[in-house]
């Protein structure tokens, strides 16, 4: 066992391999670095001359950091990030020796050729150029590792035309929305000294940590992130305590690696502990603005495969590595907050803040509720379709828990037009129209809420452990900049702006109270209730995936710039074919898997039961019937197999042959799935009964058990 033996102070490391704000303010002459500000505050283009000076020290800095190459870094919509090497060598001079170079241009502006990457039909074959554009907004990173050290530059990645080809165009499109209707709304309520307002981002990263050596003898999980095989160990086969105290030295070491190697990225890694399921855990970092926290959530997700290994261990992310084991989220902190400081979502301690608060908390109601198909979409991916409306949490259904004290509130509002007084605060009871002083309460005493206000943020636990938050921020900032702009529509022109203002808050807390649900979202009760209430339950990534170009998703993200509808369909497109490709892959590698080892090592074991049964009987006739009523079995269930096999063969070559799209997708939902589960349920049985020895590939009791 490895042995801490580094100690180091967390706070010098912290930010070692970033090019961040001190860096800058040291290296950068002061007049550059004072324009760059500049730049970020108003969020305009950088001019090449500064930007050439910028590339400069960032080269210069990168290189005493060990830095060979830079690196456009970005977020293409395969799920995972992408970047292109590219040395700051130049061509040798006349002394033969090597300048190195890096200019404003290529730190700004990248090419890379981008015909590999899933783009919907937006870009034509032929036009295979796509560019990078720095994001100055996330400041950029030297990574190191077996490659060596890397300037990384995080980018935004479009089209020759313009169009969003990544996750990142798009999230820095609605951060820019929600920041202009935001400031529209802070105006109203007087406030003339905020300059801008983010959204902002805490993501909690669920993985899973298995034992690298056993995770290369399973070819389902090399090839798909998940088990496609594998019967449940027994029940009360738990950890023993011995066990225990194993597990944790091994992990935590690793934990230490990774926290170590995220916090020089300047990732704010903050809690870590163990999840509800065996080999599962969390971490979490501090929030940040909503790009930056997806940048940093990608990182951590690379960081937490990339250290498992040095340890000996794999990182799972995928959302359900294990049939019948608790899977894995992330769950996406969000509020939005001021450049001063001021969180639109903390209720505050006075009244006339309150309305502030309440206006913004039942605009966010109307955009949960109307746009909870895509708030649905945003979280979908493949994996995620094991646990959104499979029967595990959260359930498929967008709802609103507000907790005791604001549902109260709300019900004040709704039934009288005034809340006069709060549940457990009595301090403020005067004039008709005081509001309650919320009580913080930042306990999370509902945990089966897919969509929970927690104290001064929501909390969107629908995401997909491996999934980008990209998406699903992107919706959030674009629902929440509609309702806004909505409310600033009506009150900008008001004559009484109180009274407006009420009734306001009142109509949209009465018109979208069906979306508040505090009770138990994982009850068969509440499926019921959703129904009546006309809620949307969309229990599958290919039924939630038409939300995003209908009507009413194409008019919300173009009138906020966010999604060209030919982005939107591209999008569409681009999701099919991923939801296609996937499963395919999935069931290509069951066919391998039990083709190539599962049907061989049963033979094997039924022919040494044979030969049990024939060798026992000639040594001394002795009874043979347990090994008979096994190879019986055995047999049985090999030829089901069999079939079974022959059945995904049949079924995976007619989806092939498909066109793809949204026909394909359904059918690899309907048909390739039936057809998976058909092979997969004679192979866990028969993991029951062959001898262990034999078996060829470990077993979910090996993989989560002993790490
Ligand atoms: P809990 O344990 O109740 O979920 P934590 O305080 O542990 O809450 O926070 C979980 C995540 O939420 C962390 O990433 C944290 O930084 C983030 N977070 C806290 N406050 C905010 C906020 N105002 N906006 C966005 N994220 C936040
Ligand atoms: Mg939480």
């Amino acid at each position: 066992m490895e042995k801490c033996t580094e100690y180091y102070n967390a706070a010098d490391i912290f930010g070692e391999n970033v090019f961040n704000d001190s860096v800058m303010q040291a290296r950068l002459p002061k007049k550059v670095y004072q324009k760059l500000k500049k730049t970020l505050r108003e969020g305009r283009e950088l001019d090449l001359e500064t930007a050439d000076v910028i590339a400069h020290e960032m080269k210069e800095w990168a290189i005493e950091k060990g830095a060979t190459h830079y690196s456009h870094w970005f977020q293409p919509l395969t799920g995972v990030t992408a970047e292109k090497h590219d040395a700051f060598i130049t061509a040798p001079m006349e002394n033969g020796k090597a300048l190195m170079s890096f200019s404003g241009k290529e730190l700004i502006k990248g090419e890379p050729d981008a015909s590999s990457f899933p783009s919907g039909g937006l870009r034509a074959t032929f036009e295979a150029r796509g560019y990078t554009a720095w994001d100055c907004t996330s400041p950029a990173f030297v990574r190191q590792d077996a490659a060596g050290a890397t300037l990384c530059i995080p980018t935004a990645f479009c089209s020759y035309t313009g169009e969003a080809l990544d996750q990142k165009t798009p999230l820095l499109r609605s951060m820019e929305a929600v920041n202009k209707q935001a400031l529209r709304l802070i105006r109203l309520f007087g406030n003339t000294t905020s300059k801008k307002v983010t959204a902002s981002v805490g993501p909690e990263q669920e993985y899973f940590i298995v034992d690298r050596e056993k995770y290369l003898k399973r070819k389902d999980l090399i090839f798909t992130g998940r088990t496609l095989f594998g019967a449940m160990p027994p029940k009360g086969q738990e950890m023993d305590d011995h066990y225990f105290g194993a597990i944790r030295e091994r992990i935590a070491a690793y934990m230490r690696d990774v926290n170590k190697e995220l916090w020089k990225l300047g990732v704010s890694a903050k809690t870590q502990h163990n999840e509800v399921a065996p080999a599962q855990h969390e971490l979490a970092p501090i929030y940040a603005s909503a790009n930056v926290a997806a940048d940093h959530n990608q990182l951590t997700m690379e960081t937490l495969k990339k250290v498992a290994g040095r340890h000996g261990l794999q990182c799972l992310l995928h959302e359900k590595p294990f049939a019948g084991v608790n899977g894995s989220g992330k769950h996406n902190n969000w509020s939005i907050i001021t450049d001063d400081g001021i969180n639109l979502l903390d209720p505050g301690v006075t009244p006339h803040e309150n309305f502030q608060f309440l206006l913004v908390l039942t605009c966010i109601l109307k955009a949960v509720d109307i746009h909870a198909d895509l708030l649905r979409e945003s979280a979908a991916d493949v994996g995620n379709d094991h646990r959104l409306g499979a029967n595990e949490a959260p359930p498929a259904i967008i709802s609103v828990f507000l907790g005791e004290q604001l549902q109260d509130v709300l019900t004040q509002l709704i039934s009288t037009g005034e809340a006069t007084r709060s549940i457990r605060g009595s301090m403020l009871e005067t004039g008709v129209k005081t509001l309650p002083d919320f009580m913080k309460d930042a306990t999370d005493r509902n945990r089966t809420s897919p969509f929970a206000f927690t104290g001064n943020k929501f909390e969107f636990r629908m995401l997909g452990s491996q999934d980008s938050i990209a998406q699903p921020n992107v919706v959030l900032n674009t629902i929440v900049a509609e309702a806004f702009a909505e409310a600033c529509d009506a009150l900008e022109q008001a004559e009484d702006f109180d009274t407006a203002l009420h009734d306001l808050i009142k109509q949209n807390a009465t018109e979208h109270q069906r979306i508040v649900f505090n009770g138990n979202g994982y009850s068969g009760e509440w499926v019921k209730e959703a129904e009546r209430r006309g809620l949307p339950n969309i229990r599958s990534m290919v039924d939630a995936i038409p939300a995003l170009n209908t009507e009413k998703a194409v008019k919300l993200f173009e009138k906020f710039g966010v999604f060209t509808k030919a982005e939107l369909d591209s999008r569409v497109e681009i999701e099919y074919e991923t939801y296609a490709k996937e499963i395919n892959i999935e069931a290509k590698a069951m066919i391998d898997i039990a083709g190539k080892q599962i049907i061989p090592s049963v033979i094997k074991y039924t022919t040494s039961l044979a030969d049990s049964i024939s060798s026992v009987k000639a040594a001394c006739g002795a009874d043979v019937s347990v090994q008979t009523g096994l190879l019986m079995e055995t047999s049985k269930l090999l030829a089901q197999t069999k079939t079974a096999l022959s059945n995904l063969e049949a079924v995976i070559e007619e989806g092939m042959a498909m066109e793809e799209g949204r026909e394909q997708a359904v059918f690899y939902r309907d048909a390739a799935l039936t057809a998976m589960e058909g092979l997969r349920t004679p192979v866990d049985k028969l993991e029951m009964i062959v001898d262990k020895e034999m078996w060829p590939m470990p077993s979910y009791g090996d993989l989560i058990f002993e790490v």
